[in-house]
């Protein structure tokens, strides 16, 4: 059917229209002129970050034996941001311009020349910047009342090590996951919603014995890879980056980073980490409260070591819909399409009547009250047929169901494959077990 199909990468601009005029983000506060390094997700946005969401928890809890979940609140005690290091170093190098007061990330700048005003030697040496954004708990304003947003889920899961090990009476190798807002005062924040202040984070803290964590720390790497694969990203599109020594951050032994090509080049999905024991010590060393593990094997108390998969949710959303973004040609006309897997597509199927016929329309709805208590579904009668069709292939609906006026005397439907866009007929009595039997359960 298809006759031919752009597989080039789509500009950001394509897809930042797209995901305004389909309803999937939003500019923060548009009306008031935008916030930035915020967005909101619309109707169909919320969809598909809940459906990211659930394939990583399905995957990394509910289908392992040695994991468990956490959600630990945002506001934490003030000393957990000393003891991790995040007050006195976490922190990314700034370069000023003196010309236009400007202000960059120093990894940013190529030469000398300041790429918003263009003037040529009036950029600063590079000065560290501290990413925490503060606020104050309680009515009083000071120093004491200080208190973080956290810029990671992790440190959740690392003061609650005691607590969740006396829970759950765990064994080495095992971990926590957690998904949940975090905040960093990005100074440059960009690519839509690949850089900003507010965004989610998937992090998996893993456990294990000093020995074996970097056997632990290659097989996570290799399990994270699979599942942006699983998931319908090509695999072309993805590569391990491992850092150098002297780029890691100030907890890690080793990292390398889950890249996507995107349309502005190879950048960071999500960074999987050898954070050795220096969380849990030091905050063993500033609460006064033993973090430590007895391990019956060794006879003795260890401090395990970390392996950290910390991965965005917007940075991977945002890759799943680049990497399905297509524009094919149909019998002379373009259609945008979202290949997305079935999985992670916001809407499964949607019921369309053949037109705004009366006797079809009531026939239709019948249809759609069926599949709502069993798949996430659209109805739409607005426009010809073709027209729906395109707009359904264009968030992603990987099955219309279609009412025409057979139906009304043989009680089947149409169901039209988005990709393929072959279609089959079906008894309106076996259409939830034809859809879930194409589609992954939901
Ligand atoms: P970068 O170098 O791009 O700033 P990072 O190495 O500081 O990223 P990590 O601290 O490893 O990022 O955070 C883990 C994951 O959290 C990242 O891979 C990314 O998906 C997400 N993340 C981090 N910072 C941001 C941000 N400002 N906006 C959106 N997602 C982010």
């Amino acid at each position: 059917m298809t006759e031919s199909s752009q597989e080039s990468k789509p500009d950001m601009e394509e897809i930042v229209s797209l995901c305004k005029r389909r309803g999937f983000i939003f500019q923060s506060s548009e009306i008031y002129g935008g916030m930035a390094g915020a967005w909101d997700y619309g109707p169909l946005g919320v969809e598909l970050k809940n459906n990211i969401k659930r394939a990583w928890w399905k995957s990394v809890v509910q289908g392992r034996d040695d994991m468990v979940g956490m959600d630990a609140s945002i506001l934490m005690h003030p000393q957990v941001w000393v003891a991790s290091g995040h007050v006195a170093t976490f922190a990314d190098p700034m370069v000023d311009c003196r010309s236009c007061q400007a202000r960059f990330r120093a990894d940013e700048i190529e030469g000398d020349v300041c790429p918003n005003c263009g003037a040529k030697g009036q950029l600063t040496e590079p000065r560290m910047f501290n990413l925490l954004f503060k606020t104050f708990a309680g009515p009083v304003e000071n120093e004491a009342s200080t208190v973080y947003l956290r810029p990671e889920t992790a440190q959740g899961m690392f003061v609650n090590f005691a607590n969740v090990l006396a829970a759950t009476r765990r064994k080495l190798p095992f971990g926590m996951a957690q998904i949940g807002k975090s905040f960093r005062n990005e100074v440059t924040p960009r690519h839509f919603i690949f850089r900003t202040r507010e965004f989610e984070q998937m992090e998996i803290e893993y456990f294990v014995r000093p020995q074996e964590a970097e056997r632990w720390h290659q097989y996570w790497m290799e399990e994270r890879l699979s599942w942006y694969v699983n998931l319908g990203i090509r695999p072309e599109n993805l590569r391990l980056f491992a850092h150098a020594k002297e780029d890691l951050a100030h907890y890690a032994a080793a990292c390398s980073d889950v890249e996507y090509q995107f349309p502005m080049g190879w950048m960071e999905l999500e960074g999987i980490a050898n954070r050795t024991d220096f969380d849990l010590r030091q905050h063993s060393e500033a609460s006064g409260v033993n973090l430590t593990f007895f391990d019956e094997e060794a006879g003795e108390h260890i401090t395990p070591y970390i392996i950290e998969p910390s991965a965005g949710v917007d940075r991977p959303l945002l890759a799943f819909i680049v990497d399905a973004y297509r524009q094919e040609e149909v019998r002379g006309e373009k259609r945008v399409l979202l290949r997305l897997h079935p999985s992670l597509a916001p809407v499964k199927a949607t019921v369309l009547p053949l037109s705004r016929n009366e006797r079809l329309v009531p026939k239709a709805r019948e249809v759609w009250a069926l599949l709502r208590p069993h798949f996430m579904t659209q109805y739409d009668d607005a426009q010809s047929i073709g027209r729906r069709y395109r707009r359904q292939d264009e968030i992603g609906t990987p099955y219309c169901v279609t009412v025409d006026f057979d139906t009304l005397e043989d009680e089947a439907v149409t169901i039209r494959e988005r990709d393929s866009m072959d279609q089959v007929r079906v008894p309106i009595g076996g259409l939830v077990a034809a859809l879930r039997e194409k589609l992954p359960p939901c």
